[in-house]
């Protein structure tokens, strides 16, 4: 990753230039610079602004995952073992901002809907910490495969593990070892978190991450909860609501899932 001290003047000028492009092509988490996480969080905050007088969140978030695609698709040539029916990640945590909750929940079915209600009755009782040590699979998930792949949260869409089998034991054995991430995964997952609670925050909405079925619950159990939420509204900001706990110097700097690793990729 190259960032700006490294940059002579000349340097920052065409950095700033090549920004856009290198956002519209989905950002390559080799050649990343601030001057790209600017513009990618300037283009989020043009779709949120938009979506403000829209009461919708759907092109800003088809915008952003169709760019987050983009991005998975240049690492291809990464090794990692995920694939289609490999699911143990999706036994802890996840979470995920309001908007993406509020687009997920709309396109939910009632059956999901019903899973979701049931998943969050069990999950409800554990905090951000106990939850690793009690795995419970996403409502989301049907015979192993994610029900709402094309819609699933960001993170979700940049989660990545060089080996399946520590994924398994340590997701549903619990034996504590790291997931060996792929750093590529991780710096674009940084990326792309940080331009969308970037502009989050800019358009005056709230940028926190929320647990997944405690947030989902609530957006289906709340009429016209789009709208109230882009209006400034508190329908997500309930008490009840489980928060990710944001990174401290104790904790690793991610948001989301629980017990990454950087060492290998
Ligand atoms: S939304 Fe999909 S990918 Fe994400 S945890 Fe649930 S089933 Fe897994």
């Amino acid at each position: 990753m190259s960032w700006d001290e490294g940059m002579d003047r000349n340097q920052r000028r065409l950095a700033k230039k090549q920004a856009p492009k290198a956002v519209a092509g989905g950002i390559d988490p080799s050649a990343l610079n601030e001057f790209i996480v600017a513009e990618l969080a300037r283009q989020i905050h043009g779709h949120l602004g938009r979506a403000k007088q829209s009461f919708s969140v759907d092109e800003t978030l088809e915008y952003l995952f169709s760019k987050i695609d983009l991005t998975v698709k240049g690492m291809a040539d990464i090794p990692i073992a995920c694939g289609r029916g490999c699911s143990h990640c999706c036994n802890i945590w996840v979470s995920a901002t309001a908007p993406e909750v509020l687009f997920l929940a709309k396109r939910l079915s009632s059956r999901a809907g019903a899973r979701v209600r049931e998943a969050h009755e069990i999950t409800k009782s554990f905090s951000h910490e106990q939850r690793p040590y009690n795995p419970h699979p996403c409502p989301l998930l049907e015979a192993d495969k994610c029900s709402v792949y094309q819609d699933r949260p960001l993170f979700c869409r940049l989660a990545s593990s060089a080996d399946a089998e520590i994924c398994r034991r340590s997701y549903t054995n619990l034996t504590d070892e790291n997931i060996p991430t792929p750093m590529m995964y991780i710096v674009g997952r940084d990326a792309y978190s940080t331009a969308l609670s970037v502009a989050l925050k800019g358009a005056g909405l709230s940028h926190v991450c929320y647990e997944l079925n405690s947030a989902l619950q609530l957006a289906l159990n709340t009429p016209d909860a789009e709208r109230a939420w882009l209006s400034g509204g508190t329908s997500l900001r309930q008490h009840s609501l489980k928060r990710t706990p944001s990174p401290s110097k104790n904790r690793p700097a991610t948001p989301c899932f629980m017990r990454w690793s950087s060492n290998s990729g």
